[in-house]
């Protein structure tokens, strides 16, 4: 039932501005991919030109089998022909129709049979857990209930693709947390192929099984939650995600093994790259010991944050700053000695100058 996406070589201009600059991904049947990347990426963009609410400059789009869109050709669907179901930030739920008759309405324009239509709908509000609030108007239901509908409203039209975009952001954290995990779900439940757009790292990482991470409208690196996070294609996407930040030394390579960061030196298989490099290392690989450890780097405690579940210690020496992260309650003091060490495996390098990786930890990319 549920179905591939193919974008080819995607093109949108707004004046000047390359919103969609020459964009191909795949997303396989079932899936669920994130667009995620800093406003004005051109997230939303991609996703209203899969709707057919954009008419791009260039390229093709494939839902399934069908070409819904290519420019060569001449060749753009309206959005109801696409069999997609989408729902935007502001639910869009038709505010003088009961919840009953907002997820009835695009069922009876499609003219199917009225059981049927009562049966999508009961289904639906039970699979959001809505059942009950069917004679409500939005207006006697809270965001987060009203978000739910909107939900329920795209799983009763039962589309071959839902297509999302940041419909969490008018939440509350918390609600935000439940909706997360109901979304994931929900689409676990549907099987439907999914693409959702945030800038939120956390829901991406969270909700996805492909991330494709976008900046001023060109692709960054499009791959699992986990290899986005653990072996950032580029500088911009180990930066952009992760929090605390990745830490990024600046340093000068220094023989096949070793890379000189101004006052110590760190082993990284340098693969024979030369001249300024970036090493990165996220804020849990930091190895942190109150003694001295046999290769460990001793900095200081300049700053300690306890937050309950795990602790960040800015630590330092001389010019660097490194950020870690430990479990726990941190037992270490401001101004205390640390040793901090670090394990090749944790360690990605790139290329000062592209921003580009050169090593990563998993080995020779
Ligand atoms: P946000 O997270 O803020 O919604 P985004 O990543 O979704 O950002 P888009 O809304 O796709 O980004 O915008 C991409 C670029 O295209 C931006 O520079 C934006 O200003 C521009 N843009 C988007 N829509 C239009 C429009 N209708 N007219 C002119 N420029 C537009």
């Amino acid at each position: 039932m549920s179905t591939s996406i193919k974008i080819r070589n995607l093109i949108k201009r707004f004046g000047n501005v390359v919103a969609v600059n020459n964009v191909s991904l795949t997303v396989e049947p079932g899936h669920f991919l994130t667009l995620l990347g800093p406003s004005g990426c051109g997230k939303t963009t991609l996703l209203r030109c899969l709707a057919g609410l954009e008419d791009p400059d260039g390229g093709e789009i494939y839902i399934g089998d069908k070409l819904v869109f290519s420019h060569d050709q001449g060749i753009s669907l309206p959005p109801g022909k696409r069999d997609l179901g989408l729902v935007f930030q502001n639910y869009a739920l038709w505010p003088h129709m009961t919840v009953q008759q907002n997820m009835t309405f695009a069922l009876e324009i499609q003219k199917q049979p009225k059981g049927e239509i009562e049966t999508r709908a009961r289904e639906a509000l039970a699979e959001v857990q809505m059942t009950g609030y069917a004679d409500r108007y939005p207006r006697e239901m809270s965001g987060g209930q009203q978000q739910r509908i909107a939900l329920a409203r795209m799983l009763a039209y039962r589309p071959k693709v839902f297509l999302m975009d940041e419909p969490l952001s008018n939440l509350d954290a918390r609600l935000r947390m439940d909706m997360r995990a109901e979304i994931k779900h929900l689409h676990h439940v549907s099987g439907a192929t999914t693409v959702y757009v945030t800038h939120d790292q956390v829901e991406a990482l969270t909700m996805s099984t492909q991330i494709a991470v976008m900046r001023e409208g060109v692709l960054q690196q499009l791959d699992t939650p986990d290899r986005v996070y653990h072996f950032p294609a580029n500088l911009f996407v180990a930066d952009f995600i992760g929090n605390p930040k990745v830490n990024l030394l600046e340093g000068v390579v220094d023989g096949d093994h070793s890379v000189n960061l101004g006052s110590f030196r760190i082993a990284v298989d340098t693969h024979g790259s030369t001249g300024d490099v970036i090493v990165a290392v996220r804020p849990e690989d930091v190895v942190i010991s109150t003694t001295p450890v046999s290769g460990a780097v001793e900095f200081a405690a300049y700053s300690v944050l306890p937050a309950g579940a795990d602790s960040t210690i800015i630590a330092q020496r001389q010019e660097t700053e490194i950020t870690a992260r430990v479990m726990g309650i941190s037992t270490i003091s401001l101004d205390d000695k640390i040793w901090l060490s670090f394990d090749p495996r944790t360690l990605n390098l790139y290329e000062k100058a592209s921003g580009n990786m050169i090593v990563s930890g998993e080995g020779t990319i």
